[in-house]
C-alpha cells in the first residue's frame, strides 16, 4: 500500500496582498519541513498516527502557525492551545485551554494511550502532560510579537475572528501508513480574542478532528460552525452510510458551515488513499505528499 500524508496550517482570508515575500517563504518551509517528518516516518513503515504527531509537532514548533510557539492570544493575553489525535480504531485523545504544555499534540497522544478519557481541559490536561513527562515551558515562551499585534489591532474593533489579516492558521494533519491505516490530529491556539476558557471545534473528536477505519478528517476554520455541524462526523458519516466520496462528502459539511455563516477548509483522506483538501475561505495553507512526491500550496 502507497501511503499519503495531507497537512494544513490553517484556512482564512490570506490576502496575497497582505502576505509578505518572507511570510510566503516562512510558511512554505514550515509546510515543508512538516511533510518531511511525516514522510519519514510513513517511509520507514510507521503508523499514520505517528508520522500525523510527527508532522503536527514541527508546525506547534514554527513560530508562523497559530499553534503552540506562535498561537493567537486570548482577549486576556494569554495562550489558551486545543488539540486532538484519533486512530484508524476511533482512539482519541485530546487536551483543551492548555497553558503550559509545550508540544499539545504530544499531551493529545499521552490521553490517547492512557485510554482512561478522551479529552482533559485546563490546569488538569497540563498537569497530566507534566506526570507523563511532557516538557512544561513558561507560558511566555508561546507568545510572538505579531500576536501581541495582532491582538491590539483585533481589540481596537472589537473583532473576535479569524486570523483573517495574518498569515498564519491552526494545523492538522492526516495520513494512511503502508499498512492501510488512517489517523487525523488538529492543534490550535483557537481564535484570536477569543473569551478566557473558550475551546473550539479542534480538539472535539467529530466536530474538529476525526478518524474512523474509512476516513480521516482534519478540519480549520471558524471553529463555532464547525461544532455547531457536527463537520468532521457529519463527514465520515456521509461517506458510511451516504456512500459518498471523500470530495463530495467534504464539499456537502464545507457548504453547511458556510451556509451558517462560516468559513474554514478541511483535509480527508479515505481508506483507498483518495486526499481531498477543499477550503471556503481565501486560502488554507496545506501540503501533501506520496513516496517521492512533495507539494505545497496556499491559494
Ligand atoms: N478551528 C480553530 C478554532 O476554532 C481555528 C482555526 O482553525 O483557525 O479554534
Amino acid at each position: 500500500m502507497r501511503w499519503v500524508l495531507g497537512i494544513h496550517g490553517g484556512a482564512g482570508l490570506i490576502a496575497r496582498t497582505h502576505l509578505t515575500e518572507a511570510q510566503e517563504r516562512a510558511a512554505r518551509e514550515g509546510l515543508a519541513a512538516a511533510l518531511d517528518a511525516g514522510s519519514a516516518v510513513l517511509d520507514g513503515g510507521g503508523t499514520a498516527l505517528d508520522a500525523v504527531q510527527a508532522a503536527i509537532v514541527v508546525l506547534e514548533d514554527h513560530p508562523t502557525f497559530n499553534a503552540g510557539r506562535g498561537s493567537v492570544l486570548n482577549a486576556a493575553g494569554d495562550v489558551e492551545m486545543d488539540a486532538a489525535l484519533m486512530d484508524h480504531d476511533q482512539r482519541a485523545g485530546a487536551v483543551a485551554a492548555c497553558r503550559t504544555t509545550r508540544n499539545p499534540i504530544r499531551a493529545a497522544r499521552a490521553v490517547l494511550e492512557d485510554g482512561l478519557h478522551v479529552l482533559l481541559a485546563g490546569p488538569g490536561a497540563d498537569a497530566f502532560a507534566a506526570e507523563r513527562g511532557l516538557a512544561q515551558v513558561d507560558p511566555s515562551a508561546f507568545l510572538v510579537d505579531a500576536r501581541r499585534e495582532q491582538l491590539a489591532r483585533l481589540q481596537s474593533y472589537g473583532g473576535y475572528a479569524l486570523d483573517h489579516d495574518a498569515p498564519k492558521g491552526t494545523v492538522g494533519a492526516v495520513a494512511l501508513d503502508v499498512h492501510g491505516r488512517l489517523a487525523a490530529g488538529n492543534s490550535t491556539g483557537g481564535m484570536a480574542n477569543k473569551r478566557p476558557g473558550r475551546v473550539g471545534d479542534s480538539p472535539v473528536p467529530g466536530a474538529g478532528t476525526w478518524c474512523d477505519a474509512r476516513v480521516a478528517v482534519a478540519a480549520t476554520g471558524h471553529g463555532e460552525l464547525f461544532l455547531r455541524t457536527g463537520a468532521a462526523a457529519s463527514l465520515a458519516a456521509r461517506v458510511r452510510f451516504g456512500g459518498a466520496t471523500v470530495a463530495d462528502a467534504a464539499d456537502a459539511v464545507l457548504a453547511e458551515v458556510q451556509a451558517l455563516g462560516g468559513d474554514g477548509g478541511l483535509l480527508a483522506l479515505d481508506a483507498s488513499g483518495t486526499l481531498v483538501l477543499p477550503f471556503v475561505s481565501g486560502g488554507m495553507y496545506r501540503g501533501w505528499a506520496r513516496p517521492g512526491e512533495r507539494h505545497t500550496a496556499i491559494w
